[in-house]
Protein backbone atom coordinates (compact mmCIF):
# COMPACT_ATOMS: atom_id res chain seq x y z
CA UNK A 1 0.00 0.00 0.00
CA UNK A 2 2.90 2.36 1.20
CA UNK A 3 4.21 1.40 -2.41
CA UNK A 4 1.65 1.56 -4.05
CA UNK A 5 0.93 5.43 -2.92
CA UNK A 6 4.28 6.83 -2.19
CA UNK A 7 6.76 5.03 -4.46
CA UNK A 8 9.37 7.92 -5.80
CA UNK A 9 8.55 6.56 -9.05
CA UNK A 10 5.44 5.24 -9.59
CA UNK A 11 3.28 5.81 -6.76
CA UNK A 12 -0.59 7.14 -7.20
CA UNK A 13 0.20 10.84 -5.38
CA UNK A 14 3.74 11.13 -6.67
CA UNK A 15 3.37 12.78 -9.86
CA UNK A 16 0.15 14.32 -10.45
CA UNK A 17 -3.19 16.18 -8.88
CA UNK A 18 -5.54 13.03 -8.18
CA UNK A 19 -8.53 15.14 -6.72
CA UNK A 20 -11.72 17.03 -8.00
CA UNK A 21 -13.89 16.36 -10.33
CA UNK A 22 -11.56 15.43 -12.80
CA UNK A 23 -9.38 13.67 -11.06
CA UNK A 24 -10.08 10.25 -8.67
CA UNK A 25 -11.61 11.74 -5.46
CA UNK A 26 -12.96 14.81 -3.88
CA UNK A 27 -11.98 15.92 -0.25
CA UNK A 28 -14.00 18.13 1.50
CA UNK A 29 -11.70 21.48 1.28
CA UNK A 30 -11.90 20.90 -2.19
CA UNK A 31 -15.88 20.20 -1.68
CA UNK A 32 -16.35 23.75 -0.53
CA UNK A 33 -13.80 27.01 1.23
CA UNK A 34 -16.21 26.80 4.47
CA UNK A 35 -14.48 23.67 5.42
CA UNK A 36 -10.67 25.17 5.42
CA UNK A 37 -12.36 28.35 6.94
CA UNK A 38 -13.68 26.31 9.75
CA UNK A 39 -10.35 24.56 10.79
CA UNK A 40 -9.03 28.30 10.92
CA UNK A 41 -11.45 29.19 13.42
CA UNK A 42 -10.71 25.52 15.47
CA UNK A 43 -7.00 25.92 14.75
CA UNK A 44 -7.63 29.95 16.08
CA UNK A 45 -9.51 29.06 19.10
CA UNK A 46 -7.07 26.63 19.81
CA UNK A 47 -4.20 29.34 19.70
CA UNK A 48 -5.49 31.36 22.11
CA UNK A 49 -6.40 28.66 24.57
CA UNK A 50 -2.63 28.34 24.52
CA UNK A 51 -1.81 31.81 25.54
CA UNK A 52 -1.61 33.65 22.08
CA UNK A 53 2.02 32.64 21.78
CA UNK A 54 3.83 35.00 19.30
CA UNK A 55 5.39 32.09 17.50
CA UNK A 56 3.55 28.85 16.74
CA UNK A 57 4.07 25.96 13.86
CA UNK A 58 1.18 25.01 12.56
CA UNK A 59 1.89 22.01 10.74
CA UNK A 60 -0.38 20.19 7.67
CA UNK A 61 -0.04 16.31 7.35
CA UNK A 62 -0.91 15.41 3.54
CA UNK A 63 -2.10 18.81 2.32
CA UNK A 64 -3.21 17.38 -1.22
CA UNK A 65 -3.56 20.58 -3.34
CA UNK A 66 -2.55 23.28 -0.37
CA UNK A 67 -6.55 24.18 -0.75
CA UNK A 68 -7.47 24.08 3.16
CA UNK A 69 -4.14 26.00 4.38
CA UNK A 70 -5.25 28.29 1.85
CA UNK A 71 -8.90 29.20 2.97
CA UNK A 72 -7.98 28.92 6.71
CA UNK A 73 -4.95 31.53 5.67
CA UNK A 74 -7.68 33.93 3.85
CA UNK A 75 -10.69 33.15 6.42
CA UNK A 76 -7.93 34.17 9.83
CA UNK A 77 -6.25 37.39 7.33
CA UNK A 78 -8.41 40.10 9.55
CA UNK A 79 -6.39 38.39 12.96
CA UNK A 80 -3.14 40.37 12.79
CA UNK A 81 -1.50 38.65 15.73
CA UNK A 82 -2.51 34.90 15.10
CA UNK A 83 -1.29 35.27 11.24
CA UNK A 84 1.76 37.29 12.53
CA UNK A 85 2.68 34.34 14.73
CA UNK A 86 2.48 31.39 12.36
CA UNK A 87 5.27 29.23 11.22
CA UNK A 88 3.70 26.73 8.22
CA UNK A 89 5.29 23.25 7.67
CA UNK A 90 3.59 21.19 5.13
CA UNK A 91 4.40 17.17 5.37
CA UNK A 92 4.09 16.28 1.73
CA UNK A 93 5.72 13.32 -0.13
CA UNK A 94 4.60 14.14 -3.67
CA UNK A 95 7.00 16.68 -5.59
CA UNK A 96 4.04 17.62 -8.00
CA UNK A 97 2.08 17.69 -4.86
CA UNK A 98 4.29 20.19 -3.60
CA UNK A 99 4.35 22.03 -6.51
CA UNK A 100 0.82 22.88 -6.74
CA UNK A 101 0.34 24.00 -2.57
CA UNK A 102 3.43 26.51 -3.52
CA UNK A 103 1.22 28.00 -6.25
CA UNK A 104 -2.16 27.88 -3.97
CA UNK A 105 -0.57 29.54 -1.19
CA UNK A 106 1.14 32.32 -3.86
CA UNK A 107 4.32 31.27 -2.58
CA UNK A 108 7.45 33.48 -3.14
CA UNK A 109 11.17 32.19 -2.57
CA UNK A 110 12.86 34.74 -1.17
CA UNK A 111 16.90 35.72 -2.37
CA UNK A 112 19.05 34.19 0.30
CA UNK A 113 20.41 37.28 1.68
CA UNK A 114 23.44 37.83 4.27
CA UNK A 115 24.97 34.79 2.56
CA UNK A 116 22.16 32.65 4.42
CA UNK A 117 21.72 29.64 2.62
CA UNK A 118 18.32 29.15 4.69
CA UNK A 119 16.06 30.32 1.22
CA UNK A 120 12.75 31.84 3.20
CA UNK A 121 9.24 31.10 1.29
CA UNK A 122 6.25 32.80 1.90
CA UNK A 123 2.75 32.77 1.57
CA UNK A 124 1.78 36.31 -0.31
CA UNK A 125 -1.75 35.57 0.97
CA UNK A 126 -0.79 36.54 4.63
CA UNK A 127 2.83 37.18 4.24
CA UNK A 128 3.48 33.91 6.25
CA UNK A 129 6.82 31.78 6.45
CA UNK A 130 6.22 28.46 4.67
CA UNK A 131 8.62 25.13 4.53
CA UNK A 132 7.92 21.66 3.19
CA UNK A 133 8.81 18.40 5.16
CA UNK A 134 8.83 14.39 3.95
CA UNK A 135 7.84 13.34 7.27
CA UNK A 136 6.89 14.97 10.93
CA UNK A 137 10.46 14.08 12.45
CA UNK A 138 11.86 17.09 10.15
CA UNK A 139 9.53 19.46 11.32
CA UNK A 140 12.11 21.49 13.56
CA UNK A 141 10.34 21.31 17.14
CA UNK A 142 10.63 23.72 19.94
CA UNK A 143 7.77 25.83 18.93
CA UNK A 144 3.93 25.04 20.60
CA UNK A 145 2.64 23.50 17.56
CA UNK A 146 -0.79 23.04 16.21
CA UNK A 147 -0.94 19.82 13.51
CA UNK A 148 -3.70 19.06 11.06
CA UNK A 149 -4.19 15.52 9.47
CA UNK A 150 -7.45 15.66 7.10
CA UNK A 151 -7.39 12.30 5.48
CA UNK A 152 -3.85 11.58 5.98
CA UNK A 153 -4.36 8.23 8.29
CA UNK A 154 -6.57 6.65 6.00
CA UNK A 155 -3.55 6.52 3.20
CA UNK A 156 -1.54 4.92 5.66
CA UNK A 157 -0.59 1.13 4.48
CA UNK A 158 -2.53 -1.15 6.90
CA UNK A 159 -1.99 -4.83 7.46
CA UNK A 160 -5.02 -7.47 7.37
CA UNK A 161 -5.88 -10.71 9.45
CA UNK A 162 -8.10 -13.59 8.66
CA UNK A 163 -9.64 -16.00 11.09
CA UNK A 164 -8.54 -19.63 9.94
CA UNK A 165 -8.34 -22.99 11.22
CA UNK A 166 -4.95 -22.42 12.70
CA UNK A 167 -5.50 -19.15 13.88
CA UNK A 168 -4.46 -15.32 12.34
CA UNK A 169 -3.32 -15.33 9.63
CA UNK A 170 -1.69 -12.09 7.54
CA UNK A 171 -3.26 -11.53 4.16
CA UNK A 172 -0.56 -11.63 1.78
CA UNK A 173 -0.15 -10.53 -1.99
CA UNK A 174 1.03 -13.58 -4.34
CA UNK A 175 2.74 -13.52 -8.10
CA UNK A 176 -0.22 -15.80 -9.60
CA UNK A 177 0.23 -17.78 -13.03
CA UNK A 178 -3.05 -16.50 -14.95
CA UNK A 179 -3.39 -13.06 -13.40
CA UNK A 180 -1.01 -10.85 -11.60
CA UNK A 181 -1.62 -10.75 -8.59
CA UNK A 182 -3.58 -12.49 -5.94
CA UNK A 183 -4.27 -12.39 -1.99
CA UNK A 184 -2.83 -15.58 0.21
CA UNK A 185 -3.33 -16.19 3.76
CA UNK A 186 0.31 -16.90 5.14
CA UNK A 187 1.69 -19.86 6.21
CA UNK A 188 3.53 -18.48 9.44
CA UNK A 189 3.26 -15.94 11.63
CA UNK A 190 4.28 -12.93 10.53
CA UNK A 191 5.80 -9.59 12.03
CA UNK A 192 2.90 -7.11 11.99
CA UNK A 193 1.15 -10.07 14.44
CA UNK A 194 2.68 -7.97 17.31
CA UNK A 195 0.45 -4.95 16.18
CA UNK A 196 -2.46 -7.30 15.79
CA UNK A 197 -1.87 -8.79 18.99
CA UNK A 198 -1.86 -5.39 20.71
CA UNK A 199 -4.84 -3.98 19.12
CA UNK A 200 -6.77 -7.00 20.54
CA UNK A 201 -5.41 -5.78 23.88
CA UNK A 202 -7.06 -2.29 23.38
CA UNK A 203 -10.64 -4.45 22.54
CA UNK A 204 -13.03 -6.82 24.13
CA UNK A 205 -12.71 -10.35 24.18
CA UNK A 206 -16.17 -10.33 22.83
CA UNK A 207 -15.54 -7.49 20.21
CA UNK A 208 -12.71 -9.73 18.86
CA UNK A 209 -15.00 -12.90 19.11
CA UNK A 210 -17.37 -11.44 16.28
CA UNK A 211 -14.45 -11.02 14.06
CA UNK A 212 -13.48 -12.81 10.94
CA UNK A 213 -11.11 -10.24 9.45
CA UNK A 214 -8.99 -7.38 11.46
CA UNK A 215 -6.81 -4.92 10.24
CA UNK A 216 -4.14 -2.93 11.61
CA UNK A 217 -2.16 -0.21 10.92
CA UNK A 218 1.48 0.34 12.86
CA UNK A 219 2.42 3.52 10.72
CA UNK A 220 -0.55 4.92 12.38
CA UNK A 221 0.86 4.08 15.99
CA UNK A 222 3.41 5.26 15.02
CA UNK A 223 2.56 8.56 13.92
CA UNK A 224 0.52 8.94 16.91
CA UNK A 225 3.21 8.11 18.67
CA UNK A 226 5.07 10.97 17.28
CA UNK A 227 2.23 13.76 17.42
CA UNK A 228 1.72 12.99 20.97
CA UNK A 229 5.19 12.91 22.57
CA UNK A 230 5.56 16.51 19.99
CA UNK A 231 2.58 17.75 21.22
CA UNK A 232 3.66 16.83 25.05
CA UNK A 233 7.26 18.61 24.64
CA UNK A 234 5.90 21.98 22.70
CA UNK A 235 2.50 22.72 23.74
CA UNK A 236 -0.52 22.55 21.30
CA UNK A 237 -2.73 20.12 19.98
CA UNK A 238 -3.51 18.19 16.84
CA UNK A 239 -6.72 17.64 14.73
CA UNK A 240 -7.03 14.64 13.06
CA UNK A 241 -10.41 14.24 10.75
CA UNK A 242 -11.17 11.34 8.61
CA UNK A 243 -13.62 7.95 7.23
CA UNK A 244 -13.30 5.63 9.98
CA UNK A 245 -14.42 4.12 13.55
CA UNK A 246 -14.16 4.16 16.59
CA UNK A 247 -13.24 0.61 17.35
CA UNK A 248 -11.68 -2.29 15.47
CA UNK A 249 -11.60 -2.05 11.45
CA UNK A 250 -12.61 -5.66 9.89
CA UNK A 251 -12.18 -4.88 6.11
CA UNK A 252 -12.08 -1.61 4.81
CA UNK A 253 -9.01 -1.65 2.46
CA UNK A 254 -10.60 -0.18 -0.93
CA UNK A 255 -9.10 1.42 -4.13
CA UNK A 256 -10.76 4.22 -6.01
CA UNK A 257 -10.01 5.61 -9.96
CA UNK A 258 -12.35 8.40 -11.33
CA UNK A 259 -14.57 8.18 -8.61
CA UNK A 260 -15.55 4.65 -8.62
CA UNK A 261 -14.46 1.48 -6.45
CA UNK A 262 -12.51 -1.13 -8.59
CA UNK A 263 -9.76 -3.75 -7.89
CA UNK A 264 -7.33 -3.20 -5.62
CA UNK A 265 -4.68 -5.75 -7.20
CA UNK A 266 -5.55 -3.87 -10.83
CA UNK A 267 -2.73 -1.85 -12.16
CA UNK A 268 -1.13 -0.49 -8.76
CA UNK A 269 -0.19 3.07 -8.75
CA UNK A 270 -3.51 3.92 -11.11
CA UNK A 271 -6.14 3.64 -8.07
CA UNK A 272 -6.00 5.59 -4.68
CA UNK A 273 -5.87 3.37 -1.98
CA UNK A 274 -7.31 3.68 1.51
CA UNK A 275 -8.91 2.13 4.90
CA UNK A 276 -11.07 3.36 7.71
CA UNK A 277 -9.26 5.35 10.22
CA UNK A 278 -9.32 3.19 13.69
CA UNK A 279 -9.79 6.11 16.17
CA UNK A 280 -10.28 3.91 19.06
CA UNK A 281 -6.28 2.86 18.33
CA UNK A 282 -5.25 6.32 17.77
CA UNK A 283 -6.78 7.07 21.53
CA UNK A 284 -5.11 4.35 22.84
CA UNK A 285 -1.40 5.08 21.04
CA UNK A 286 -1.59 8.66 22.05
CA UNK A 287 -2.70 8.06 26.05
CA UNK A 288 0.30 5.22 25.87
CA UNK A 289 3.25 7.81 24.68
CA UNK A 290 2.42 10.36 27.26
CA UNK A 291 0.76 11.32 30.07
CA UNK A 292 0.86 15.10 29.26
CA UNK A 293 -1.55 15.04 26.41
CA UNK A 294 -5.27 14.20 26.40
CA UNK A 295 -7.81 12.93 23.95
CA UNK A 296 -11.23 14.42 22.85
CA UNK A 297 -13.50 12.58 20.42
CA UNK A 298 -14.39 11.38 18.06
CA UNK A 299 -17.48 13.34 17.40
CA UNK A 300 -18.92 13.63 13.48
CA UNK A 301 -17.68 15.94 11.09
CA UNK A 302 -21.55 17.70 11.39
CA UNK A 303 -21.02 18.32 15.25
CA UNK A 304 -17.48 19.55 14.86
CA UNK A 305 -18.17 22.13 11.82
CA UNK A 306 -21.70 22.83 13.41
CA UNK A 307 -20.20 24.14 17.20
CA UNK A 308 -17.83 26.09 14.70
CA UNK A 309 -20.85 27.70 13.13
CA UNK A 310 -20.66 26.53 9.69
CA UNK A 311 -24.76 27.51 9.14
CA UNK A 312 -23.98 31.03 9.95
CA UNK A 313 -21.10 31.33 7.71
CA UNK A 314 -23.24 29.69 4.88
CA UNK A 315 -25.95 32.15 5.51
CA UNK A 316 -23.44 35.31 5.27
CA UNK A 317 -21.72 34.02 2.16
CA UNK A 318 -25.43 33.76 0.43
CA UNK A 319 -25.30 37.27 1.10
CA UNK A 320 -23.76 37.81 -1.56
CA UNK A 321 -22.99 35.73 -4.30
CA UNK A 322 -24.46 34.99 -7.94
CA UNK A 323 -27.14 32.24 -8.31
CA UNK A 324 -24.17 29.85 -9.47
CA UNK A 325 -22.43 30.17 -6.99
CA UNK A 326 -25.47 30.02 -4.28
CA UNK A 327 -26.21 26.42 -5.68
CA UNK A 328 -22.55 25.37 -5.05
CA UNK A 329 -22.59 26.54 -1.90
CA UNK A 330 -25.67 25.00 -0.80
CA UNK A 331 -24.51 21.48 -1.86
CA UNK A 332 -20.95 22.47 -0.64
CA UNK A 333 -22.92 23.35 2.64
CA UNK A 334 -24.61 19.80 2.19
CA UNK A 335 -22.08 17.51 1.77
CA UNK A 336 -19.86 18.29 4.55
CA UNK A 337 -22.78 18.18 6.92
CA UNK A 338 -25.62 16.18 5.08
CA UNK A 339 -25.88 11.79 5.65
CA UNK A 340 -26.91 9.51 3.15
CA UNK A 341 -27.98 10.42 -0.12
CA UNK A 342 -28.32 13.82 -1.79
CA UNK A 343 -31.96 14.48 -1.46
CA UNK A 344 -31.77 17.35 -4.44
CA UNK A 345 -29.79 15.05 -6.83
CA UNK A 346 -30.78 15.15 -10.21
CA UNK A 347 -27.75 13.64 -11.82
CA UNK A 348 -27.11 9.61 -12.81
CA UNK A 349 -27.71 7.52 -9.81
CA UNK A 350 -24.49 5.97 -9.58
CA UNK A 351 -22.82 9.79 -9.06
CA UNK A 352 -25.25 11.07 -6.56
CA UNK A 353 -23.35 12.84 -4.18
CA UNK A 354 -22.97 11.05 -0.13
CA UNK A 355 -22.94 13.40 2.51
CA UNK A 356 -19.77 13.24 4.49
CA UNK A 357 -21.52 14.84 8.25
CA UNK A 358 -21.16 11.35 9.90
CA UNK A 359 -19.24 9.00 7.72
CA UNK A 360 -16.19 11.79 9.09
CA UNK A 361 -14.89 11.43 12.32
CA UNK A 362 -13.09 14.45 14.60
CA UNK A 363 -10.57 13.52 17.12
CA UNK A 364 -8.27 15.78 18.91
CA UNK A 365 -5.10 15.47 20.84
CA UNK A 366 -4.26 18.29 22.84
CA UNK A 367 -1.65 18.94 25.84
CA UNK A 368 -3.53 18.93 28.82
CA UNK A 369 -2.21 22.55 29.72
CA UNK A 370 -4.89 23.85 26.89
CA UNK A 371 -7.92 22.53 28.68
CA UNK A 372 -10.95 21.33 26.31
CA UNK A 373 -10.85 22.46 23.05
CA UNK A 374 -13.64 24.03 21.47
CA UNK A 375 -16.24 21.50 19.43
CA UNK A 376 -15.13 18.91 22.17
CA UNK A 377 -16.65 20.99 25.24
N1 LIG B 1 -5.58 16.67 3.03
C1 LIG B 1 -5.79 16.75 1.59
C2 LIG B 1 -5.25 15.56 0.80
C3 LIG B 1 -5.59 14.19 1.27
S1 LIG B 1 -4.88 12.92 0.25
C4 LIG B 1 -7.26 17.00 1.30
O1 LIG B 1 -8.05 16.77 2.18
O2 LIG B 1 -7.61 17.38 0.18
C5 LIG B 1 -3.42 12.45 1.12
C6 LIG B 1 -2.28 13.44 1.09
O3 LIG B 1 -1.21 12.90 1.88
C7 LIG B 1 -1.67 13.73 -0.27
O4 LIG B 1 -1.23 15.07 -0.27
C8 LIG B 1 -0.49 12.76 -0.32
O5 LIG B 1 0.48 13.10 -1.26
C9 LIG B 1 -0.01 12.81 1.10
N2 LIG B 1 0.68 11.61 1.59
C10 LIG B 1 0.22 10.34 1.53
N3 LIG B 1 1.07 9.50 2.15
C11 LIG B 1 2.09 10.26 2.63
C12 LIG B 1 3.26 9.98 3.38
N4 LIG B 1 3.57 8.76 3.76
N5 LIG B 1 4.07 11.02 3.71
C13 LIG B 1 3.76 12.30 3.35
N6 LIG B 1 2.66 12.62 2.63
C14 LIG B 1 1.83 11.62 2.27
Amino acid sequence: MEEVLTNPKAGFYINRDVFGTEGDFITSPEVSQMFGEMIGVWVMCLWEQMGQPSKVNLVELGPGRGTLMADLLRGTSKFKNFIESLQIHMVECSPALQKLQHKNLKCVDEDSHNGNVDKRTISMLTGTPVSWHAALEQVPSGLPTIIIAHEFYDALPVHQFQRASRGWCEKMIDVAEDSPFRFVLSPQSTPAKLYLMERCKWAGAEEIAKLDQIEVCPKAIELTHTIAKRISSDGGGALVIDYGLDGIVSDSLQAIRKHKFVNILDNPGSADLSAYVDFASIRHSAEEASDDVIVHGPITQSQFLGSLGINFRVEALLKNCTDEQAESLRTGYWRLVGEGEAPFWEGPDDQVPIGMGTRYLVMAIVNKKQGIPISFQ
